[in-house]
């Protein structure tokens, strides 16, 4: 069962709008039962960030500093993930930070397919809310969410289109934290999310690229960056 039918709610227009959606949303988070996360999570992190945000960044699921506080990314890889988000001049009230599951999965194990399926309406929500114009997937379990099947490490760093939507698969920064080899290619992804951005706002401005609103995507096709 779906946590969120996204057939049956209008895409909102107006900032206060979308800003009145995801207050919704966020409440319909943290009332959430639809699988077993939501029995024994402390808090559900719906996630946060502005309701028209260029850029979101979807992460896996909340870990254990993320179940206690609400909030996404707050532990040692919500550090590193605002380390590198300063080194490309952005703060992290300047993006959207969610995650495919809402709700820790307990002794952060994975998240089971059931409990991807039954979350994957409130991200499709949280898209069609915020409508941004790049994606950037943290991880495997993100990645697959819009590109299934390809390897993280083909992936990273390289902006497709998905579903009419800019997308650039990432590590997860925890994977930095775990395997000290994978800072630098993280840090090198994450100084072309600028031009990236650049060119997805050309992109929208011209009508080429519109808002993700779905997940699983058939032929995607790769940016090149002028
Ligand atoms: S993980 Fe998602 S579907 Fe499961 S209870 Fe939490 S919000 Fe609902």
């Amino acid at each position: 069962m779906l946590a969120f039918d996204l057939s049956m709610a209008p895409t909102p227009e107006s900032l206060d709008e979308r800003r009145a959606a995801l207050s919704e949303l966020n409440a319909g988070v943290g009332a959430c039962r639809a699988c077993a996360l939501g029995l024994s999570r402390t808090r559900a992190v719906p996630g946060e960030g502005p309701a028209d945000a260029e850029i979101m960044f979807i992460g896996e699921g909340p870990g254990y500093y993320e179940d206690q506080q609400g909030r996404p990314f707050v532990g040692a890889a919500g550090q590193f993930l605002e380390e590198l988000l300063e080194s490309i001049g952005l703060k992290r009230t300047d993006v959207f930070i969610a995650n495919v599951i809402k709700c820790r999965p307990p002794g952060n194990r994975d998240p089971l397919p059931e409990e991807i399926g039954a979350c994957s309406g409130w991200l499709s929500r949280q898209l069609a809310i915020v409508q941004p114009k790049l994606i950037v997937t943290l991880g495997r379990y993100s990645l697959a969410r819009f590109l299934p099947g390809t390897p993280i490490g083909k992936a990273h760093g390289q902006a497709r289109r998905v579903n009419g939507a800019w997308v650039v698969p990432m590590y997860h920064p925890a994977a930095a934290l775990h395997q000290g080899s994978l800072r630098q290619p993280i840090e090198d992804d994450f100084r072309k999310i600028p031009a990236y951005l650049e060119q997805a706002r050309r992109d929208a401005e011209s009508g080429e690229a519109r808002p993700a609103l779905a997940a699983a995507a058939p032929a995607a096709t790769q940016m090149k960056l002028l």
